[in-house]
């Protein structure tokens, strides 16, 4: 390839809508969803590739969409039908419409409600077109040129009597629109209104494009070939030099630079920075260096001439969509407040802070003129009104609120409206040790302690208002607290001796002891920091300002339960625990343990408990006496060993009647041989029931 001047067009490269719709979803991305766009993101092939090995795939389909992804409408936008099956299919989108786009969707949809014939300058197949028919609530046509549009007026003599909204697709060519409009007044159509939606950097881009190839031998297009801006370039240039089309540099010819001195390159408003690059690059070794010096500038060039000028301008919300807000500001650009220019807050979102409709006072980050949008900052023209409340602040030691919106080395900060306060550590909490982390995205009261104009910089503590607000609690507790009275407390630090309770800026103490009705060796066995605990007070110490907690509950008091089921001389079942020379202590209810004493363990005479029991045997005993004021309890398994064979001795007496009536025969006759032979008689009878039994017992053993 020989040297030639090569000149690449300021506007080449991706337009605002096309970058926003990848950006939406690169973050996605990064985020780690998994992402779906509505057909290609964008009309350049090589970028669709590069997007799939990142991971995001095409559905043709909303069907196609797999739960849990999301789903990304493209720049192009789509028919509101298209919004409606993916709200019916419970699909997760993002909707990326260019706002250029949706304004065209928004003008048809209103013309159209009111009864007016739509007429759209575009491609009929194109996506964009099809997504503003999919907006028009009746009838709707698309020319593509004069002679289309020549031929819907020879065959709808009507329209002449009828209002029309005509709009264009916003990559239309200007010229072939311009001779639409002039054939539409020629026409005499009085009653069409023209709505200029041919996009600013289509325009623009369209028009460098002119320029450049008048002064050119050769023009190179970049883009994809299904781009309908791609096409239109190469189309406007055409007619002025050699043009060529080329989607990467591997489609250069190789003598496409012989003869040529001067070349004009631009590209689609698809079509990625890395694929100009690489053109350029291939094109002329010669001039690589300088190239790879200024083409990042040349890129950037747009919004090099951005403009922040700071200027404040009134702004209507007209439209909320994709993290921004879509304002009116009187003036040909279309305004754009990102969530980051909105607020500072991470806990809103853009609906939060503004509404459809509001007026708000902004200050203008930059202007693009190229496409025809201006950033704009409602954060920036909040700063002068928070500076005041700050200010004033300082002087009457009001209290403020803000959020805090990150920990930062030596503390925190906080914003307010927007305002940047940093709080140090040592005035970011009442604790010492605080988990500072535990604010992030928290609403916080503090007061300003310092404000340098020098450095524009705040300092606030919140630490104050928590002191003043504790104080505050603490007068009114003492002023209100009676014993009895109830709580739900809670549990802030525990000791070997009890839980210290939170009980709304005032701690009190639960003492071991008061935690549980059985024995525990340390309070973590029944509560843990930061438990939610009902208490009340049980004992106050105004002077000391002391506070003992109650804790258990008196429903689940053993000793009211011994009380009320187990009378005197019942029997209780339990485990023995201890041991001791004079005795055995039997567990019988939770913290409840009876004494059995020696001389009533056994019906015998015993050395030592031990020559019967044993620590962890299950034994019965009759309960013989309680003594609810010293809280003790007396047992004995020797009563109820009496008790049991009294009974056996009366049940076998009645298993043998005649034997009683022997006894009784005996009793009367007073004559013992006389009685031995009843005895003998009646036995004799219960023998042969015995003998009788044995064989059955027999059966049932084997
Ligand atoms: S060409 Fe214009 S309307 Fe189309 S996506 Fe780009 S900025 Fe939006």
């Amino acid at each position: 390839m020989q040297a030639a001047e090569l000149k690449l067009a300021k506007s080449a490269g991706f337009c605002f809508g096309v970058n926003r719709a990848v950006e939406i979803v690169l973050d996605l991305l990064k985020k780690g969803e998994a992402v779906y766009t509505l057909g290609p993101i964008i009309h350049n092939p090589q970028m669709v590739e590069d997007l799939r090995r990142r991971g995001a795939e095409i559905a043709e389909d909303p069907e196609d969409v797999p739960k849990g992804a999301v789903l990304v409408i493209r720049s192009h936008g789509v028919p509101e039908s298209v919004i409606e099956r993916l709200e019916a299919l419970g699909v997760r989108y993002i909707d990326a419409t260019c706002p250029f786009v949706s304004k065209i969707h928004r003008i048809v949809k209103i013309a159209s409600t009111n009864g007016e014939t739509v007429l759209i300058a575009g491609d009929k197949t194109h996506p964009e077109v099809l997504g503003i028919r999919g907006h028009c609530k009746g009838s709707s046509l698309v020319f593509k040129d004069e002679d289309d549009l020549q031929e819907i007026f020879d065959s709808n003599p009507q329209f002449f009597n009828e209002k029309l909204t005509i709009v264009a697709q916003t990559t239309y060519s200007t010229k072939i629109w311009q001779n639409c409009y002039e054939k539409i007044i020629e026409k005499g159509f009085s009653n069409a209104t023209f709505f200029d939606t041919i996009c600013n950097a289509t325009a623009e881009r369209q028009r460098e494009a002119v320029n450049l190839s008048q002064s050119s031998d050769l023009m190179i297009i970049i883009g994809g070939r299904s781009s309908s801006n791609t096409a239109k370039l190469r189309d406007v240039c055409a007619p002025y030099c050699k043009t060529c089309l080329i989607e990467t540099a591997l489609e250069l010819p190789q003598d496409i630079l012989n003869g040529v001195k001067k070349v004009g390159i631009t590209a689609g408003a698809s079509t990625p920075a890395g694929i100009i690059k690489e053109v350029l690059t291939t094109m002329s070794e010669n001039i690589n260096k300088e190239l790879d010096e200024n083409f990042e500038e040349l890129l950037e060039e747009s919004f090099k001439n951005a403009n922040t000028n700071g200027k404040v301008v009134l702004g209507t919300v007209e439209r909320i969509a994709s993290g921004e807000a879509y304002v009116d500001v009187g003036r040909k650009q279309f305004g754009i407040i990102r969530l980051s220019d909105l607020t500072d807050d991470p806990n809103l979102s853009v609906e939060d802070v503004v509404k459809v409709g509001d007026k708000i006072d902004l200050v203008i980050l930059k202007t693009n003129d190229q496409d025809g949008i201006m950033y704009l900052s409602k954060k920036l023209a909040d700063i002068p009104k928070a500076w005041a409340s700050v200010r004033s602040a300082l002087e009457t030691d009001d209290v403020l609120e803000g959020i805090v919106t990150k920990v930062v080395k030596g503390g925190l900060t906080i914003s307010f409206n927007n305002l940047r306060v940093f709080v140090p550590r040592s005035m970011a909490s009442i604790e010492r040790d605080a988990d500072l982390e535990a604010l992030v995205k928290k609403t916080v009261k503090f007061k300003i302690k310092e404000i340098n104009d020098e450095k524009r910089s705040i300092i606030g503590s919140i630490r104050e208002v928590l002191s003043i607000e504790r104080k505050e609690k603490e007068e009114k507790f003492w002023s209100q607290a009676e014993v009895g009275q109830a709580y739900a407390g809670i549990v802030k630090s525990l000791t070997s001796y009890g839980a210290f309770v939170d009980i709304g800026g005032v701690d009190g103490m639960i003492h071991i002891s008061e935690l549980s009705w059985e024995r525990i060796k340390t309070p973590s066995e029944i509560v843990k920091v930061g438990d939610v605990v009902n208490v009340y007070i049980k004992n106050l110490d105004l002077e000391k300002k002391k506070i003992s907690l109650g804790y258990k509950d008196p429903d689940a008091n053993p000793w009211g339960k011994l009380e009320k089921e187990f009378p005197i001389g019942s029997v209780v079942e339990g485990k023995v625990v201890n041991l001791a020379p004079f005795g055995a202590f039997v567990n019988i209810l939770p913290s409840i343990d009876g004494l059995v004493h020696i001389s009533q363990i056994a019906d015998k005479h015993i050395e030592k408990p031990q020559d019967i029991l044993k620590v962890g045997q299950i034994v019965r005993a009759i309960l013989t006496d309680v003594n609810l004021e010293k809280r003790r309890v007396s047992l004995s398994i020797r009563e109820l060993l009496k008790q049991e064979s009294d009974e056996s001795d009366a049940e076998a007496l009645a298993e043998v009647p005649e034997l009683v009536e022997a006894e009784e025969l005996a009793i009367e006759a007073s004559a013992p041989i006389v009685a031995e032979e009843a005895v003998v008689e009646a036995e004799a009878p219960a023998e042969e029931v015995a003998v009788e039994a044995a064989p059955a017992a027999e059966e049932a053993a084997e």
